[in-house]
């Protein structure tokens, strides 16, 4: 990933456990609607807040990220995350794309607002909110009460004139990582809520059973 012209970057940050449809509305939505020149996919690699819960391996969630993504030619994949050993702290990743983007390149951090609610908990939360804007990607009928309310008060204060989190309704969204983990496990079908070749990789490999 060497130095580009790219000025206005979105970033998909998620486990992508399994990246499905509903991730794939989102960037392309992201994309058009902030006039993104690229969205850089990042799988995180050690999430610091799941310690608890056992991920499929960052590799195999990488591949399936690059498979899901390879023909759409404003998205790319990023192993940042992923070759960066310890947790994986957004306000690392930050600092490091704009390293390779360059300081004027405004990064956009597109994830879901479930994740977005515990913001005050990552490290560094207001140099976060410095650094990039964040996209909360909902499904329809979010309440979206509890997000304001889980926001920095500097971030509070901002909404008004420059908020930093920037609010996206994604009815695709209605997909979730963890049902197809559920529908792998009981036997159901996953045709339709993944790419068909991040079906037949999950297939191949057994995941999720
Ligand atoms: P999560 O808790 O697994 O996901 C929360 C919700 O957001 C789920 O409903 C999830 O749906 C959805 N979601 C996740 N990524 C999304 C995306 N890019 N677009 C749309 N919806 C998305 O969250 P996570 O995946 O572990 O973390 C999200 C991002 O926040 C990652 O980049 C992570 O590194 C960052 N984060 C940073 C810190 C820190 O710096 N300390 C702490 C926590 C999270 P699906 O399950 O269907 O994806």
């Amino acid at each position: 990933m060497g130095r580009t012209p790219h000025r206005r970057i979105g970033v998909m940050g998620g486990t992508f456990d399994p990246i499905h449809h509903g991730h794939l509305v989102t960037a392309e939505e992201a994309w058009k609607q902030f006039r993104l020149d690229l969205v850089l996919f990042i799988p995180s690699g050690h999430p610091p807040h799941k310690e608890d819960r056992r991920n499929l391996d960052p590799e195999s969630r990488y591949l399936m990220t690059v498979i899901a993504t390879a023909d759409n030619p404003h998205f790319q994949v990023s192993r940042i995350e992923i070759d960066r050993p310890g947790p994986s702290y957004t306000i690392d990743t930050v600092r490091e794309l704009h390293r390779i983007y360059g300081k004027e390149a405004q990064i956009f951090f597109i994830t879901g607002a479930d994740a977005i609610l515990e913001i005050l908990t990552w490290k560094e939360p207001e140099k976060v909110l410095q650094e990039c804007t964040f996209i909360a990607a909902t499904r329809p009928g979010y309440d979206l009460r509890r997000l304001e309310e889980s926001l920095p008060e500097a971030e509070r204060l901002r909404r008004a004139t420059e908020p930093r989190v920037l609010i996206m309704e994604i009815p695709a969204l209605a997909i979730s990582s963890t049902d197809i983990r559920r529908r792998v496990r009981e036997g159901r079908s996953i045709r339709y809520l993944v790419p068909e070749g991040v079906r037949e990789f999950i297939e191949k490999n057994g995941f999720y059973r």
